[in-house]
């Protein structure tokens, strides 16, 4: 079997990879360890797709059902801060899209599965460090010829550890809980995000809305310590009206609970000999600002576009200068990220009333002046590239 580009990871970016590449005639092969199966309709967990992200979507013919974002307003629970983002700022028709998880995944898995060997993961990579084109060998021992693995295995990543690169890892300290509720007194296409002692709780419109409910999703994460082993039903009970007033909405809890531990982590190299890691493979951020998949998806983007462009001029894709420039191009922009998560997370968890104080006078500052507004929305939205 030979494939130039192998794929760990059938996940959004291993296959949006794999259509994208095969859009240029490039034959890639996925590795998935799951079963070939869809995932359960639990149609809870949802992902905030920026306008770039979905723009490459729709470039490789995937549609998916979205609820479109027009307003984001934060708001800072215990001080007087806010600050609202308008799809108006930067003259667009919408800042975001809201899509179930499930549904994206099962569309990408549908028009992926003549390139996918499921319930299979490489095992070992042979010739890493020699002159001659790789070797994977899966844990059925099939052997695939190839020119480039591309890790997209998530957040532990198989080939990661096969090459043994280098990693750094925190944890948050923090649960996201995520559930559906069915909201009174909000605007549709508004999504709303409270920052506060009680958690960073954000409310985002659902896709699939019928004429009787006006479901949203909720992602809220709370310190471990205040959460303090409670049941996250007891939890939510106890501290949703809080949201209620500050939002000014009723909030009717419409589905279980799921419940994620949250942490970041970043390689300090994207790549070793024919191994490149892509996505949450490579990073993973807090879901504060729902950037986890667009920051994927811009890497997978700059993956391809230096692959197709080296396919098309005849140089090698496994040159070492063709991994670099996607490495170079990402990674400044991933750390930037990263760090700015890290920033907004220990100021609004910081009970100094001089950080409050700042970070009320920084908001409402912000929230008047419309080219610092407008250059934040243009990098949510992915429209910054390098
Ligand atoms: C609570 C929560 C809320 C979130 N909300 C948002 C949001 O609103 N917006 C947003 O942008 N992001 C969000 N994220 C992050 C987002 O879900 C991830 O960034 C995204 O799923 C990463 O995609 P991926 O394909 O890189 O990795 P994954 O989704 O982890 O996919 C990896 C794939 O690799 C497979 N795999 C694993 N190990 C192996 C192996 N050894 N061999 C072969 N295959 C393997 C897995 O089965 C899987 O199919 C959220 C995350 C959390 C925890």
């Amino acid at each position: 079997m030979n494939a130039p580009i192998t794929i760990s990871g059938g996940g959004i970016i291993g296959n949006y990879i794999s259509l994208r590449l095969k859009k240029s005639h490039i034959k890639s092969l996925i590795i998935e360890k799951s079963k070939d199966s869809q995932a359960l309709p639990e149609g809870i967990r949802t992902l905030t797709l920026n306008n770039h992200s979905m723009a490459m979507l729709k470039a490789v013919d995937l549609s998916v059902e979205a609820a479109d974002v027009n307003k984001i307003e934060v708001l800072d629970g215990e001080g007087t801060g806010n600050i609202q983002f308008s799809s108006e700022d930067i003259s667009e028709e919408s800042l975001s899209h809201v899509v179930l998880f499930n549904d994206l995944r099962n569309e990408l898995l549908r028009m992926c599965r003549d390139e996918t060997i499921f319930s299979n993961e490489i095992q070992s990579i042979q010739n890493l460090n020699k002159e001659s084109d790789p070797e994977v060998i899966l844990k059925d021992g099939t052997s695939i010829k190839t020119k480039i693995i591309a890790g997209c295995d998530g957040r532990n990543s198989n080939v990661a550890k096969i090459v043994s690169l280098p990693n750094s890892y925190s944890e948050y300290k923090q649960t996201a809980l995520t559930f559906i509720v069915d909201v009174k007194g909000a605007d549709q296409t508004t999504a709303y995000q409270v920052f506060s002692e009680r958690g960073i709780f954000a409310l985002m419109p659902m896709p699939k809305k019928d004429s009787t409910t006006n479901r949203y999703t909720v992602v809220w994460s709370i310190k471990n310590s205040e959460l303090n082993n409670q049941d996250a039903m007891d939890y939510i009970k106890d501290n949703l009206s809080y949201f209620e007033s500050k939002l000014k909405v009723s909030l009717a809890l419409d589905s279980e609970i799921l419940q994620f531990g949250l942490s970041n982590h970043h390689f300090k190299n994207y790549i070793s000999g024919p191994v490149v890691l892509i996505g949450d493979a490579a990073h993973s951020i807090h879901p504060l600002a729902g950037q986890g998949i667009n920051i994927g998806l811009a890497d997978a983007d700059i993956f391809c576009e230096e692959i197709i462009k080296a396919y098309e001029k005849g140089i090698s894709i496994n040159e070492k200068a063709v991994l670099k420039k996607y490495e170079i191009r990402r990674k400044g922009m991933n750390l930037l990220m990263l760090k700015s998560m890290d920033f907004f997370v220990n100021t609004f968890n910081s009970e100094n009333l001089y950080l409050r104080l700042l970070r009320n006078w920084g908001l409402k500052s912000v929230n008047k002046t419309m080219f610092i507004k407008a250059f934040f929305i243009k990098h949510a939205s992915g429209f910054n590239r390098i």
